[in-house]
């Protein structure tokens, strides 16, 4: 246990890539803190290191050097097993085209994650990941019978399912038009306001706004970490009828 009440902390991480005879230094020293429950958003230019950092932080790739801690565990130096199980069961993700599976309906790729488990009540929990993000009406359909919005939706309950307490979103709204981009913003700060760390690599100022924090890289070093003020409420349009806000 650490005291911090840091969720995700990066200390001095650096990662080098061999390409060949050649390092690549993707992060040349990251120093990060993020805490249970914040909005977070990681912007920068293209091969400024966002994929690295969103990588280390999911567990998909560990550091060259430097620590990384997740909720108290060193997570720097676990092998392969015990990274895939604290993915399993920390983090969701959610990606920019969505990748999910055409021939599955939008129910059973939401249960694919749990389909390694016990899963005498993996429907049901695949289920109420979609009433979650407002698509248990369409259970039933497709991904070709869904809007871009929509399947982004799934993605989102599929990376719900497991009810993890971080969501790692990778240019979540990449593919979208912006009515469509305002409902998954939406429903990214509702499930932040439940409590859930929420981490966005984004290229879009408009989903930067709606974070609570902007965290700039370049050439592998943070650049500017700063509070986003005022941050933006994302109303869905056709939204409202939840009361009498007036
Ligand atoms: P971003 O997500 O900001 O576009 P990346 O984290 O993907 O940046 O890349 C940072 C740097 O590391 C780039 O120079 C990129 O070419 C390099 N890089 C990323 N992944 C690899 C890899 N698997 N092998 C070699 N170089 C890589």
């Amino acid at each position: 246990m650490t005291t911090s009440a840091a969720t995700i902390e990066l200390v001095d991480v650096t990662k080098v890539y061999r390409m060949g005879s050649v390092d690549v230094a993707a992060l040349q020293g990251v120093t990060l803190s993020v805490a249970q429950g914040e909005m977070v958003a990681i912007v920068g230019p293209s091969g400024s290191g966002k994929s690295t950092i969103m990588n280390i932080i999911g567990c998909l790739d560990v550091p060259t050097s430097g620590r990384y801690v997740l909720e108290g565990e060193d997570v720097g130096s676990l092998g392969e097993g015990r990274l895939a199980e604290i993915r399993n069961q920390k983090i969701g993700f959610v990606f920019q085209t969505y990748n999910l599976l055409p021939r599955l309906s939008a129910l059973a790729n939401v249960e694919m994650p749990l389909l390694y488990g016990n899963g005498h009540d993996s429907r049901r929990r695949s289920l109420e990941a979609l009433e979650r993000v407002g698509l248990g009406p369409r259970a039933g359909h497709r991904p070709t019978e869904l809007s871009g919005g929509e399947q982004q939706r799934v993605g989102i309950a599929r990376a719900l399912v497991k009810n993890p307490s971080i969501l790692l979103a990778d240019e979540p709204t990449g593919n979208l038009d912006s009515r469509s981009s305002v409902e998954i913003i939406a429903i990214l700060q509702r499930l932040n306001d439940e409590g859930i760390t929420v981490v966005i690599v984004t290229h879009e100022p408009e989903i930067v706004a709606h974070t609570r924090r902007a965290i700039s890289v370049r050439d592998g070093v943070i650049v500017d970490d700063a509070p986003v003020r005022d941050q933006r409420r994302a109303v869905p349009a056709g939204a409202g009828g939840h009361g009498g806000a007036g």
